[in-house]
């Protein structure tokens, strides 16, 4: 179900012969840090100190940075606005959302209820999905957004009751923000998966779906970094990469079993020891 992908095709390291503009051989590609957005380079937008001049640093090191986030309430166009807010320049291809990983999840055609932001119903028009205010559907998809209330709720409930199958964009409990933690996209998903008494498919870190979309998109992963060893601590070790943990208000004081490879209070330190390894 899931898509290939641009850039699956290198994987092998075949091309054509006689083409004009061969495909790349993995090895001539420069190793990817991906990097989590939400408590690593920003608090709900709110750009963390030292962020844009650690991604620098990372790419005068030879490394690609590509951002990935669970968070898919903002459509792209608005997360690459604010990335270019805090001083980091990113294209499309540098940004990879829960958002894509669940519309990866649906066939082009299919019909879909959302309980979830903008970002969302970009990925899932953008892949060809048809967007209905109600079942019946192929799926119900909940996401972050500050604006679900108890209708959307119950249309998500319901249309799940009726055979949709229930995709998260994400499960995290909570969203961190300047003022604090907030309910994140694992907490309305809950209330649709207890709801309906289904248990939900979720298509972002550190789930099957999203480390299928890494894999066929990015061919040389080389570390990943995250506030998060729940989620992005089991991406790195689902994508058997090293994981360098930045500290925030998200962080559980017990990590769930993951070691991390380094570990600070911000993506600049992080970044400098990973660059003292890399170089040493
Ligand atoms: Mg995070």
């Amino acid at each position: 179900m899931i898509a290939s992908g641009a850039g699956s095709s290198g994987a092998s390291g075949s091309r054509a012969s006689g083409s004009a503009n061969p495909a790349p051989l993995p090895n001539a590609l420069p190793p990817v840090w991906v990097v989590d957005l939400d408590g690593v380079v920003w608090l709900a937008g709110t750009p963390l100190p030292g962020a844009a001049e650690a991604v620098a640093r990372a790419r005068e090191g030879g490394f690609r940075v590509v951002f990935v986030t669970n968070n898919a309430g903002p459509p792209r166009a608005r997360l690459l606005e604010m990335l270019a807010s805090c001083g980091i320049d990113a294209e499309s291809r540098d940004l990879v959302t829960s958002a894509e990983a669940a519309g990866a999840l649906l066939e082009p055609g299919s019909r879909a209820v959302l309980c979830a932001g903008e970002g969302v119903a970009e990925a899932l028009e953008e892949r060809g999905v048809e967007i209905v205010n109600e079942g019946p559907a192929d799926a119900v998809v909940v996401g972050f957004t500050r604006l679900a209330g108890f209708d959307d709720l119950t249309r998500a409930m319901r249309a799940v009751r009726e055979g949709a199958m229930l995709i998260g964009t994400n499960d995290d409990p909570t969203y961190p923000t300047p003022d604090g933690l907030v309910p994140g996209a694992g907490a309305l998903l809950a209330a649709v998966a207890t709801a309906s008494g289904t248990e939900p498919i979720v298509a972002g870190k550190p789930y099957g779906p999203m480390v299928e979309l890494l894999r066929a998109r990015l061919l040389r992963i080389a570390l990943v970094v995250g506030d998060r060893p729940s989620t992005d601590g089991l991406l790195a070790r689902a994508l058997d990469a090293p994981f360098a943990l930045v500290r925030s208000s998200a962080t559980p004081v017990a990590p769930h079993g993951v070691v991390a490879a380094w570990e600070g209070g911000s993506l600049e330190e992080v970044v400098g020891l990973a660059l003292a390894h890399a170089c040493g």
